[in-house]
């Protein structure tokens, strides 16, 4: 029966394309021709083969449903080498980042997924978009709003689509929390706190020199809890306050190495959010008129764990976050859908961090446009 059911469907959708298509004027093309276009696997270049391609994308790149790793574009040789090798990439289809503007004549890659030193996102977003390929590019998204701006409008010129690598958006657990937060599942949100920091080690990396990375741990981590704030209120803050220290003033002479923020939402909801290169934490919780919710770890790749008042757990599956981003971005491009994760949202936290260390110089709590 449901078989049946699928296949009347599926016919009157063959039958509404073809009438569509006959209406528009276009050329007959075969309806498998056509089956083949939709269902086709987008091809990803992947641009920067460091330690997240490696570890993460092109693991992740293994199990998508809509999209494959069609090319690479790398500076080192051996890796290209590697590459190709262990992920049976013809020679065609790898670049460096000389050669990487002829991505335009490969037809066979869609999106170009930029995983390189912050201050390079820019630069290569606009490149791609100029090649006329849709672009996924890694967080932060670049080093200031104006580049944030010029990397929407390369995107829009282009009649392209633009995402961030904000993956927590597809994480099952923060998205229970933006739940429950938004729809006001415990009454009215009262207070958030979010935190995340690490310790950094090798002090020669891109990650402490400022020109590379933007800024230090606020760029890198502690926007996640930036957004873990944002999409738990589903508000846009009007205000922030921040204050900054710096304990190891040799290793952090060019970013900062601890923050702390507080935002002021429209509605009166405070969060304090904090974040290291010089100590371990990983937490997102919220406080709200019947009780409160939290997820520690919160943002990591895996092992997301969650619990809330009333002795209860929030247990959901662990997926491969970079595996459903991907997908998401594929499906979007696929169906002409805005991404939920667009240029736009990735403009909107830049211009928070460049309050955030305004706030910092000034010494002085800064206000916020309302929506950024
Ligand atoms: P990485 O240092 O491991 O890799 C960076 C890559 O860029 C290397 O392949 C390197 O060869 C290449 N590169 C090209 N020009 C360079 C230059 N001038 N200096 C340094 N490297 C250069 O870094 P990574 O951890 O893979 O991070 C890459 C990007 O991904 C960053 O923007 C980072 O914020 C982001 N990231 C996101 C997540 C996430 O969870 N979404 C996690 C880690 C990193």
């Amino acid at each position: 029966m449901k078989d049946s059911i699928a296949r009347v469907a599926d016919r009157s959708r063959r039958e509404f394309l073809q009438t569509a298509m006959l209406a528009a004027g276009a050329s007959i093309v075969s309806l498998p021709a056509l089956a083949r276009q939709t269902d086709k696997k987008l091809g990803v270049a992947l641009v920067g083969l460091g330690s997240l391609s490696t570890n993460q994308i092109a693991p992740a790149l293994q199990k998508t449903e809509h999209c494959r790793l069609a090319a690479i574009v790398t500076g080192t040789p051996a890796k290209a080498k590697a590459w190709s090798e262990k992920y049976s990439i013809a020679e065609k289809n790898i670049y460096n980042y000389g050669s990487f503007d002829r991505v335009a004549d490969n037809p066979e890659i869609d999106v170009v997924y930029v995983v390189l030193p912050n201050s390079m996102h820019a630069e290569y977003t606009i490149r791609a978009a100029r090649a006329n390929k849709h672009v996924l590019c890694e967080k932060p998204m670049a080093n200031s709003a104006k580049d944030c701006e010029a990397m929407i409008a390369a995107c829009q010129k282009a009649n392209r689509k633009l995402a961030i690598g904000y993956r927590l958006h597809f994480e099952p657990h923060n998205l229970e929390a933006k739940r429950l937060g938004q729809e006001k599942v415990l009454g009215k949100l009262r207070a958030i706190e979010a935190g995340f920091g690490f310790v950094i080690g090798d002090p020669t990396q891109w990650r402490l020199k400022k020109a590379l990375a933007g800024g230090g741990a606020l760029m890198d981590v502690g926007i996640y809890a930036l957004q873990g704030a944002r999409y738990v209120s589903g508000e846009e803050p009007i205000e922030v306050v921040a204050v900054e220290t710096k304990t190891d003033p040799v290793k952090f002479k060019e970013v900062d190495e601890t923050i702390y923020f507080t935002l002021r939402f429209p509605s009166g909801l405070l969060a304090n959010c904090g974040t290291s290169y010089n100590a371990g934490f990983n937490r997102l919780w919220a406080g709200a008129e019947k009780g409160w919710f939290e997820l520690s770890p919160a943002y990591s790749y895996g092992g997301i764990k969650g619990r809330m008042s009333g002795d209860k757990t929030i247990s959901l599956p662990q997926v491969d976050q970079f595996a459903a981003e991907l997908d998401d971005f594929a499906l979007c491009i696929k169906n002409n859908k805005p991404s939920g994760v667009s240029g736009e949202e990735g403009l909107r936290d830049l211009r928070i961090i460049e309050a955030i260390y305004q706030s910092i110089a000034s010494g002085k709590a800064v206000r916020l446009k309302a929506g950024g």
